[in-house]
């Protein structure tokens, strides 16, 4: 099969199959259950990092398993065409927690770190919302106050993937005065005296805990601050670029399985006498969802080469993701539509992804955020 862009070359296809093959006997067989029970085995973090899944994407010399952009987004997409985003969400926390380390953090830090986290050893989550906002970043409250060699973290971040379980936090807080030039990044280990943290409930991936976090005067090194004080704001923004690159390769992947599902679907179930897929409106319908996935491939695909290649493509990103959003929910939707009533009922992977395809459309800035952004890089915002 003809590779999809030129930036997948015969190594890359080779990995997509390996990861394919770690899904279907990882992942596939119990996930399911394990969604419904709201669990996540903390053992399939360690199995990933042995198979090399979690290092897709980061530097060798850290215990990545290379391959920069092309593999992150590539190890995303696979994971989500299971279906299952709550186990992908769970696993993938580190594709925004680990890089501002890596970018930012000194080297004793790195090499502390990334290896454990890689390996599946330790896990790590990124905490930047709070209950105030998450969408106005500049504006957050959590504080961090020099105190000698120590700072000291007041505050309370939610809506955190992994934010539970998490060993290590890459922590947003304010050091400095008002708005954007008084924020830093902070590493918070997760046993530190002062933190208290509860498990939301909610619509969907839960798999995924999704974590309310207080900080109660908890006293950090601090050696565990990431690159400038009052100088965190931009490694924040960097890191949204690359998380949303790796939610619209997420998008991709999801809505593959929704359309997989109902090409299925439309081939075994009849009505009138004939199968879903001789109906010329399904036939359609189908057409209308392969059209969408194709879309945002070449989106995404032109994207990871140009910033490969060292464009920062902020406006295209932010496109990129409000226009993945909406055409997932739709391709969702239509799968769903396309089971009928089996498509509402629990155990089909279209319902599941139906139920969750809001998530992303928020989560990592919402669409309305992102076409804001999209707006003042294009040249002509008011
Ligand atoms: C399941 C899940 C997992 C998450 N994981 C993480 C995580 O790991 N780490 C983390 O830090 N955060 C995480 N988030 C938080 C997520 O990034 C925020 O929910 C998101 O940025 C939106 O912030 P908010 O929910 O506070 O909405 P708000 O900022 O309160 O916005 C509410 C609504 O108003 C709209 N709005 C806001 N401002 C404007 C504007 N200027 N113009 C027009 N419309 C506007 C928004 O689009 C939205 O529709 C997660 C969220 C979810 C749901």
């Amino acid at each position: 099969m003809a590779a999809r862009h030129p930036i997948y070359d015969a190594d890359s296809e080779t990995i997509r199959e390996q990861i394919r093959r770690f899904c279907a006997r990882e992942i596939e067989p119990h996930a399911e259950a394990w969604e419904e029970e709201g669990i996540f085995p903390r053992e399939l973090y360690a199995k990933a990092g042995a198979a090399g899944i979690l290092g897709l994407g980061f530097p060798e010399e850290y215990g990545g398993a290379g391959g920069g952009i092309t593999y992150y987004c590539l190890v995303r997409e696979e994971l989500a065409r299971t279906g299952f985003a709550g186990v992908r969400v769970g696993l993938m926390g580190l594709g925004i927690a680990l890089p501002p380390i890596l970018k930012l953090g000194s080297e004793e830090m790195k090499r502390r770190i990334a290896p454990e986290v890689l390996s599946g050893e330790k896990i790590s989550a990124l905490a930047i919302s709070e209950p105030e906002g998450g969408s106005d970043v500049a504006n957050l409250r959590t504080t961090a106050r020099r105190e000698g060699d120590e700072y000291i973290v007041n505050g309370e971040k939610t809506f955190i993937s992994s934010g539970v379980r998490a060993d290590y936090m890459t922590v947003a807080v304010r050091t400095g005065g008002p708005g954007m030039a008084g924020i830093s990044l902070l590493v918070v280990e997760g046993d530190r005296p002062g933190i208290s943290r509860t498990n939301l409930k909610k619509s969907g991936w839960w798999t995924s805990d999704t974590g309310h976090i207080h900080f109660d005067d908890v006293r950090v090194p601090a050696s565990n601050l990431l690159g400038e004080e009052n100088g965190g704001f931009k490694g924040i923004m960097n890191n949204f670029n690359l998380e949303r690159l790796g939610i619209a390769a997420s998008l991709i992947g999801s809505s593959r399985c929704c359309y997989e599902e109902a090409v299925r679907y439309a081939h075994e179930r009849r009505t009138f006498g004939k199968l879903l897929a001789e109906h010329q409106v399904v036939r359609h319908k189908l057409v209308d969802m392969a059209t969408g996935i194709q879309a945002m491939e070449g989106m995404l695909d032109n994207l990871v080469w140009r910033v490969t290649g060292g464009e920062t493509c902020i406006a295209e990103i932010a496109m990129l993701k409000s226009f993945c959003g909406a055409t997932h929910e739709r391709i969702a939707s239509e799968a769903v539509q396309i089971f009928g009533g089996a498509g509402i009922i629990r155990g089909h992977k279209v319902e599941r992804i139906f139920r969750e395809s809001k998530i992303l459309s928020i989560g990592g800035g919402s669409s309305e955020v992102m076409k804001d952004l999209a707006s003042r890089h294009l040249g002509w915002s008011a």
